[in-house]
């Protein structure tokens, strides 16, 4: 069986930063890029809040540097998917779905998080063009603009909020007639001038032309009444889901399903550690993945010298 020093699973900011710095280190990682290399930069378009690019990066362009520069340092990056993990025993075993297996001594999960969607039609689509899941990305390209964002926990409050700054008017519309969100985050967002609450609401119907979306459909849940609604953007506030099925349960999450880490990006086992969006249900940027991907090759370094 193939044995290696550390395998990155998974290939965003989290995991090609780890790659780089676990490359420097000669320990000729293997980052096993999975289905979507380079996880949701590659969905996006302009990235301008990443240091160092001063007219701003596109998000797949920023990836492909990444992966280039673990590159030059002896990263091997392929395009495999793992099905399974044994992390019960050093070394550690993972099972690709291509049916090769590999033993490491150090893991470094970085499998991102999945931003929500409604599952409307054209949603996807329409990402880029209207349909966004990360305000602090995209909403600064709302300026002056009519935006709706959908959901009532912290981050529909925390993008609203934010969105605000640029936006004329922002919609909350949530699908009951109370908020998940904490209540500091609630009263920021109620004494927002420029935030209104559409309750008791569910989107069912984006509206768009060529360039991008122009309105939706909102049905009031409790009273059956659809209304035509004109926006510019729609924001999906609903939640996130971390990439850890293949773990099985083998490590320890918060009830979200989030990776727990402590120490930085140390997990229940050690020898494993998590980085990135896995880990991380709030910052969720790739400057914060980055800088934890870092941290866990720094620790994976440590761990192997000290065994
Ligand atoms: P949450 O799971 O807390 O909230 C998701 C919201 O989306 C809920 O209001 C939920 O409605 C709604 N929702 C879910 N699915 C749908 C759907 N299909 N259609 C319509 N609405 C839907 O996710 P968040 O991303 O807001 O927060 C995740 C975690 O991160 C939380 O622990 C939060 O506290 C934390 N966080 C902290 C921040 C901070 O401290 N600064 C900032 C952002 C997040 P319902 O309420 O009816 O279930």
């Amino acid at each position: 069986m193939d044995h290696r020093k550390v395998i990155i699973i998974g290939s965003g900011p989290a995991g090609l930063t780890a790659a780089i710095y676990t490359a420097r280190a000669e320990m000729q990682p293997l980052v096993l890029e999975g289905h979507e290399p380079g996880g949701q930069l590659t969905l996006t378009t302009d990235v301008d809040n990443f240091p160092g690019f001063s007219q701003g990066i596109l998000g797949p362009e920023l990836i492909s540097q990444m992966r280039a520069q673990a590159q030059r340092f002896g990263a091997e990056c392929t395009n495999d998917s793992v099905a399974s993990v044994d992390l019960q025993k050093r070394p550690f075993t993972i099972s690709l779905e291509n049916g090769k297996n590999y033993t490491a001594e150090t893991v470094i999960i970085s499998t991102g998080a999945s931003a929500k969607f409604l599952g409307l039609e054209n949603e996807k689509e329409l990402t880029g063009r209207g349909v966004s899941t990360c305000a602090t990305c995209d909403g600064f390209f709302y300026k002056d603009k009519i935006v709706h964002v959908v959901g009532g926990g912290d981050t529909a409050m925390e993008d609203a909020t934010f969105i605000a700054k640029f936006a004329k008017e922002v919609y909350v519309i949530h699908r009951r007639d109370t908020l998940r969100a904490s209540k500091p985050m609630q009263d920021r967002a109620f004494k927002n001038e420029k935030i209104q609450f559409i309750w008791d609401s569910a989107v069912e119907k984006i509206l768009f032309d060529e360039q991008g979306v122009k309105g939706i459909e909102v049905r009031n849940l409790k009273s059956d009444e659809v209304q035509t609604r004109k926006t510019d953007g729609l924001f999906y506030a609903i939640g996130h889901t971390p990439n850890t099925s293949f773990l099985k349960g083998q490590l320890e999450t918060d009830q979200n399903g989030f990776l727990k880490t402590h120490n930085g990006p140390e997990t229940s086992i050690p020898g494993v550690f998590a980085c990135g969006d896995v880990q991380d249900p709030i910052y969720r940027q790739a400057i914060t993945a980055a800088g934890s991907g870092c941290q866990a090759a720094i620790k994976a370094e440590r761990f192997l010298e000290g065994h």
